[in-house]
């Protein structure tokens, strides 16, 4: 007996063999790629100690890394926070508060303030 079911992903057709009754995902590459992000969202959840060492590797490769952040900033010396003052005006948009241009005057001059002090800035 054959049984088919959607991929998760892509709603495509799948053939589920006994093997692995379980399949929810095909074989194509971003469905097996969402398919392990999916798995690690899950593990994230569930799992304190998966999460754990997850966390510990990251600290680590901060460690090897200490300057990519710095960098990172310094290449792009407004994004965090022209990214923060973005999300809000978005937010209030979403909303229907009426004082969202408030918030852009706000964000552009902001703006202009990082980029004169960008000189110095890090
Ligand atoms: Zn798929």
């Amino acid at each position: 007996m054959v049984r088919e079911r959607r991929c998760k992903n892509c709603h495509d057709l799948i053939q589920i063999r006994p093997q692995n009754p379980n399949q929810k995902y095909c074989s194509k590459r971003e469905c097996q790629r969402a398919r392990k992000a999916q798995w690690q969202r899950n593990k994230l959840k569930n799992d304190k100690a998966y999460r754990d060492n997850q966390r510990e590797a990251g600290r680590k490769w901060r460690e090897r890394n200490p300057d990519y952040w710095r960098n990172y900033r310094k290449r792009n010396p407004d994004y965090a926070r022209h990214n923060r003052l973005q999300q809000r005006v978005r937010n209030h948009r979403k909303r229907g508060r009426d004082n969202a241009s408030d918030l852009i005057a706000k964000m552009d001059a902001s703006i202009v303030e990082i980029n004169v002090l960008s000189g110095g800035y890090g």
